[in-house]
């Protein structure tokens, strides 16, 4: 055999640089199912049956364009790691060389490379193409600037992509005059909650995915979640047509809702797209274009549709680049040097805190919960709660379908934690429950009650939100974003403060009782 083309269960494109020069006659492909993906963190199932159906689809796939597979399944080969996986497949099959397109995961990158080494398998890491930005091109970006914004990084990707730009390449202006719309995005619902919510598509399930199911509630059967609720793309075809119905049923909404929370709205106006593009089966391009295309011919607004390339654009690119800038530092980030284990309701929702309680069962029901939930709900709290950085970062990466490293490490160590001290956010996402009583109905079926900040009925939001300024007043006093917060903090009595730290202490001594 001339070169083993390993493809990983977040590489399911036919487009992927693996397969430049690909030739059926002398490559052929390699694709392990490793049981260490599933349980390095606790995974969720609907999580681990997704990776599973689509690799076994993508499979197929290449079996009907004559591509030789050489597939190893959970269930019968049972390889513990995908290191396992690939030596025997080295040792058994002798290729002149190994590709692999970048692995989204620096410790898949450091075990595939010490294997080719202690092999002798010559290798080839070639650049993920599906990214509109390389880490190369991050890195020119990023420079040696200590802290990076996102929104300059944005700007700098609609220039040089022209994507809702108006003019000249040179003098190209932002469509509409201005870069971002967020005035006109981002409301409440408002005390009669959400009207006529669209109901995404239903994906039946076929023999594949019926059988990794069944394959995954036996073999992972006490991992957390369900996979009940299944329901997510599992090939490019129905990536497809998840992408056509959001742009024509929800996008249109998107983004006045986009930060709105109801106890009875898992998906409200939201892509339902992140798994889909984090398993490569359909790209950033095409999902932008179809955007700026419904934009272009009077279907959307321009608010809903700039709301929405920025996340791609945008976010997407820029927390990618951040990962391979950051990544190692960022998984020992714990700028706060918070110490507090992850209270087990995190596993099963069991917690009297009704927000928490809500984002946290929507997420084991569906490994799903919208970008605000995971911010401003389960994120938020850690970071008031103390919780140790590392513990949060696992659990994200094991709760949701679309969690890959790359992805949910800077998202939550360093969007939602600030365990990196604001490398690229300029303050903590921090609120009290007044915050989460005007963006979601949570607080009315709440045993606890969100303007209370001591006493019995003090909201743990509120109560330890005001302990977090209290006891970071001196920075945050500093910080502009932060000031005004401050100034809310110093109305406040010394006898008021003193009671808030006493509360907050009772809490943070024993958060699995919330
Ligand atoms: P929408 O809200 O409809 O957004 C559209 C698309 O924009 C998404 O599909 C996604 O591809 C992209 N996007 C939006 N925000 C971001 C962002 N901050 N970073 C990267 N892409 C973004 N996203 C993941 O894909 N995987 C993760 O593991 C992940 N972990 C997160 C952890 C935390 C603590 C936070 C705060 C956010 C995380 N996100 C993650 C980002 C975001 O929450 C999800 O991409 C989004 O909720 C997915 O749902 P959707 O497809 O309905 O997205
Ligand atoms: Fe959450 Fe507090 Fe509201 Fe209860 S009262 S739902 S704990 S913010």
């Amino acid at each position: 055999m001339r070169n083993l083309v390993l493809i990983l269960g977040d590489q399911l494109d036919f487009e992927s640089s693996a397969f430049d020069q690909f030739d059926v006659q002398q490559d052929k492909v390699v694709m392990i199912e490793a049981i260490e993906e599933s349980t390095h963190v606790w995974s969720h199932k609907a999580r681990t049956a997704l990776f599973l159906s689509a690799m076994r689809h993508f499979a197929d796939a290449l079996r009907k364009k004559k591509i030789r597979v050489l597939y190893r399944a959970l269930g019968a080969d049972n390889d513990a790691t995908l290191a396992h996986g690939l030596a025997a497949t080295i040792v058994a099959e002798r290729p002149q060389k190994l590709i692999v397109v970048e692995p989204g995961d620096r410790r898949v990158e450091a075990a595939i490379t010490q294997l080719c080494d202690t092999h002798a398998c010559p290798l080839a890491i070639r650049i993920d193409t599906h990214f509109l930005s390389s880490k190369a091109d991050f890195a020119r970006w990023a420079g040696k600037t200590k802290t990076l914004r996102m929104e300059f990084f944005y700007r700098d990707m609609r220039r040089k992509t022209g994507v809702l730009m108006e003019g000249h390449k040179d003098g190209a202006k932002p469509v509409g005059g201005e870069w971002n719309y967020d005035a006109k995005n981002r409301k409440s619902f408002g005390k009669g909650g959400p009207k006529d919510v669209p109901v995404p598509p239903v994906f039946a399930h076929d023999a594949i995915t019926k059988e990794v199911l069944a394959l995954v509630e036996s073999q992972f059967a006490s991992h957390p979640g369900t996979t009940a609720n299944f329901n997510w793309p599992v090939t490019r075809h129905e990536a497809l047509a998840a992408l056509d119905d959001f742009v024509v049923n929800r996008l249109p909404q998107f983004g006045p809702h986009q930060d709105a929370m109801w106890t009875t709205m898992p998906f409200g106006w939201h892509a339902l797209l992140s798994s889909s593009l984090n398993l490569k089966l359909i790209s950033p391009r095409e999902v932008v274009a179809k955007a700026e295309s419904a934009y272009r011919e009077g279907a959307i607004d321009l608010a809903s549709a700039e709301g929405f390339i920025r996340q791609i654009l945008g976010w997407r690119e820029f927390i990618r680049g951040v990962y391979f800038l950051d990544g190692d530092a960022l998984k020992r980030a714990n700028h706060f040097d918070h110490q507090n284990k992850l209270p087990d309701w995190y596993w099963t929702g069991n917690t009297q805190m009704n927000c928490m309680r809500h984002v946290i069962a929507q997420t084991m029901q569906y490994g799903y919960a919208h970008h605000i939930q995971r911010l401003m709900i389960t994120g938020m709290f850690g970071v008031t709660a103390e919780i140790l950085p590392q513990a949060l970062c696992d659990w994200y990466l094991a709760v949701y379908v679309d969690a890959v490293e790359w992805v949910e490490l800077p998202n939550t160590a360093g969007m939602a934690l600030f365990a990196n001290g604001g490398r690229f956010t300029s303050k903590p996402y921090v609120a009290s429950g007044a915050y989460v009583k005007r963006m979601s109905n949570y607080c009315s079926g709440c045993r606890y009650q969100p303007d209370v900040k001591t006493g019995a009925n003090a909201c743990p939001v509120t109560t330890l939100y005001w302990h977090f300024l209290d006891k970071h007043v001196e920075t945050f006093a500093h910080n502009p974003r932060t000031a005004l917060m401050v100034n809310n903090l110093l109305r406040l009595s010394d006898d008021e403060r003193a009671a808030i730290r006493v509360e907050a202490k009772r809490m943070l001594n024993n958060l699995d009782a919330l």
